[in-house]
Parts: structure tokens; C-alpha cells; sequence
């Protein structure tokens, strides 16, 4: 195994219209899982047959992506379970963006991974070809609730996965959980907590269970099968998820993330919090660049049907106004705890938020929702708890 070579090359791209320079981010989309789990709406199949095709096809995308973007500093492979892949796969895909990509010297290179798939001489090879954070969908450590979430995984799993990932090394963990699954009450969701921070993960990701209507659980629930708790009852686990990680030393950086210290929050994510660019590459991978995002077909064969004629797989481009962009960036940046500079929002929106929206930022404000310190404009734990709603402003 080789790590891939990284090295500093400030390309910027002419298409940053609106955007001040920003380092980019590479999303690659593993649309594969050996099984679905009950409430997931990622876009993959159970069926591996095709994965040489896809990973050949991969290739040709970067290809006809090469020298679209600025420099990338972050790299994330998700899905799907890019865990199923073997490390040499996984080895080829780092050397191909290595290949077609510039990239800033030790550029945060992430992989997801389901807990079931790893064992040691998996994670050395990765940790040795290039991966130097680890994201693992441990989900929950109570095994009634993986067995309702449909998950391929044991609690005794979830353990040793995060356990072998330090042992190969791996010294940036992150764990993803769910609360707010039906019949879970505030103390079940706590105990899963607990077990989470007896592994001292960096980064903790925490997310409400959303069901989403397509997937089996949603049909049950439109059925009228399941009953989820109620928007008091989930601001409730919302606030004792805040206050018990904030009180174990993590930082809630991120609506639903959680960071053992600053240096542990996610730079990946963060590109799409701050309206960096990014570029998406797989089946259903979105992608962001100056004011256009696009995004790929959602169906594997259509994806490979279309690089296979020589095009890009992209489903459908849009393109944002300014007001548009504005708004995103305000409901984006309030998601996060930093929220938003208002002098960079003015360079790069052409808009002074505390002129302009005087009146619905001294409302929000009143309310607890908002704050205003020196530069920047905050949600406060409260305004994170509904920050979908202030989208609104
Ligand atoms: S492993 Fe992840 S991507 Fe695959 S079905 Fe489960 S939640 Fe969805």
C-alpha cells in the first residue's frame, strides 16, 4: 500500500463569481449496502455485481471532472457502505484522486463505515493508504433499537469496531447515532450516550430519526404502525443530547455534531454549511459550485449508461439568484454554533443583515432564538433547536 501524495496548488477557479476564495471539498458517493436499514433514504442497491463497472466509471468521472475546481482539502467517501469495498479498492480510488484532482497537503480524508465490516488488517490498510478519519454508523448501543432501525450489526460490534479502528491507528473517530426512534425514551437515549463516551469518540453525531416516506418505516408509519414522539418530547431529547455531551467536554458545533475539541469538527461538513464549493461524484452526489449546484442520476444504471456515452451523469443543474444564495447561507450558517460573520456576509452577499433584516433579526433576538456578538450573528441552543425553522427569516 502507498499513501497518496499530496501537494499545495492554489488553482482558482474563474466560475467563483459571488464566492471569496474557499478551499473545495470531494464527495464520492459508494452507492452499494449488503442490506437496506428500515429508515434509510440514501440512494443505493444490495447488489454488488456491478461495482467493477461502477468503480471503472468512477475513474472516468473524475476524468471529465479534472481542473473544474479549485484545490480540495477534504475528501469523504460515503454512501452506501464504502466499507464493503476492499482496501485495494479503496487504495485505487485515493490514487485516482490524487491523479485527477489538486490537493492541499494533508487534505482531512474520511471514510464511512458500517461497524460489521471492520476488522484490523481492513483498517491498517486504509489508515495506511491515506484515511485519516474514520466515521462509523454504530447508530445505537442498544441492540432492540439496531434490530427496529434494521441495522446488520451487533452493540459487540459496534464496540470493537471503534476499538480495532484505534489499535489500526486511526486516531479521528467519529460515531453516528439516532435518537427519537419510536418507544425510545430520554433514559434509553442517555445510556446510548454513555456507552458512546466510554470509546471517547472525537466527533459524535447525533441525528433525530426522521422517516422518511418511501422507506419501510415510513410506510408503517403512514400505516399508522408507529407512533414517534412528539415535537416536545424531541426538543426535549434535543436539549438533554446538548447538555449532556457539552457537560462530558464536547463542543455542539453543528445542529446535530458534536466535536471532542475544535480540531475534531468535521471540515468536510463544514463546506456545506459555509457554501464552499464541493464536487459530488456517484450515483446521486450533489455538487456546488460559485452560484450553480447540479446533482447525478439517482439510479445506478443511469449514472453508468451516461459516463459510458462519454457524458457527465448529472440529473439536473440549478442555478441561484443572489437573494437565493442569501437565504442559504443564512440558514446554513445558523445551523452551526460559529453562525454568520456579517462583514463576510456583506462582501460575498452584497447584503447588510443588520439593516436589512433589522426588524426580524431584533424579533429573533427578543425570542432567544438569535444573538448578536461583535461580528457575527449566532443561534443560540435554543434557535439550534429549531434552526430548520429559521430558514423563515
Ligand atoms: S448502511 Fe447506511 S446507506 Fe446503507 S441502507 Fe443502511 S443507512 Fe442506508
Amino acid at each position: 500500500m502507498r499513501r497518496i501524495k499530496t501537494g499545495l496548488n492554489l488553482n482558482l477557479s474563474l466560475n467563483l463569481v459571488y464566492m471569496e476564495f474557499k478551499t473545495s471539498g470531494l464527495y464520492i458517493h459508494i452507492p452499494f449496502c449488503l442490506s437496506k436499514c428500515q429508515y434509510c433514504d440514501f440512494y443505493s442497491v444490495t447488489s454488488v455485481s456491478a461495482l467493477p463497472d461502477f468503480l471503472h466509471a468512477l475513474l472516468k468521472e473524475m476524468k471529465m471532472n479534472g481542473g473544474r475546481f479549485n484545490s480540495f482539502d477534504s475528501i469523504y467517501i460515503g454512501g452506501g457502505t464504502p466499507s464493503l469495498l476492499s482496501p485495494q479498492q479503496l487504495e485505487n480510488i485515493l490514487i485516482g484522486v490524487n491523479e485527477n484532482f489538486h490537493l492541499i497537503s494533508d487534505p482531512e480524508i474520511t471514510i464511512e463505515t458500517n461497524p460489521g465490516d471492520l476488522n484490523r488488517s481492513f483498517l491498517e490498510s486504509i489508515r495506511q493508504s491515506g484515511f485519516n478519519r474514520i466515521n462509523i454508523g454504530v447508530q445505537s448501543f442498544d441492540g432492540n433499537v439496531l434490530e427496529f432501525l434494521g441495522r446488520r450489526h451487533s452493540v459487540k460490534q459496534a464496540f470493537s469496531a471503534v476499538e480495532a479502528s484505534r489499535r489500526a491507528g486511526f486516531d479521528n473517530v467519529g460515531i453516528d447515532l439516532i435518537y427519537g426512534v419510536p418507544g425510545q425514551d430520554i433514559d434509553s437515549w442517555l445510556n446510548t450516550l454513555r456507552q458512546a463516551l466510554l470509546l471517547s469518540p472525537e466527533h459524535i453525531s447525533c441525528y433525530q430519526l426522521t422517516l422518511e416516506p418511501k422507506t419501510p418505516l415510513g410506510r408503517r408509519y403512514r400505516a399508522g404502525e408507529l407512533i414517534i414522539p412528539g415535537e416536545e418530547l424531541q426538543y426535549q431529547f434535543f436539549m438533554k443530547t446538548s447538555e449532556f455531551l457539552e457537560g462530558a467536554g464536547y463542543t455542539h458545533y453543528e445542529v446535530s455534531n458534536f466535536a471532542r475539541k475544535e480540531k475534531y469538527a468535521s471540515q468536510h461538513n463544514q463546506k456545506y454549511w459555509d457554501h464552499s464549493p464541493f464536487l459530488g461524484l456517484g450515483p446521486s452526489a450533489h455538487s456546488f459550485l460559485s452560484n450553480h449546484r447540479w446533482w447525478n442520476h439517482r439510479s445506478l444504471d443511469r449514472y453508468l449508461a451516461s459516463i459510458n456515452a462519454g457524458n457527465l451523469p448529472v440529473e439536473e443543474t440549478e442555478t441561484l439568484t443572489m437573494e437565493q444564495l442569501r437565504l442559504e447561507a443564512l440558514y446554513l450558517g445558523l445551523r452551526t454554533k460559529k453562525g454568520v460573520s456579517l462583514k463576510g456576509f456583506k462582501n460575498q452577499y452584497r447584503c447588510d443583515l443588520l439593516t436589512e433584516k433589522k426588524k426580524i433579526l431584533a424579533r429573533l433576538e427578543e425570542e432567544g432564538f438569535i444573538s448578536v456578538k461583535g461580528d457575527r450573528l449566532h443561534p443560540t441552543l435554543t434557535g439550534l433547536a429549531i434552526a430548520d425553522s429559521l430558514a423563515l427569516i
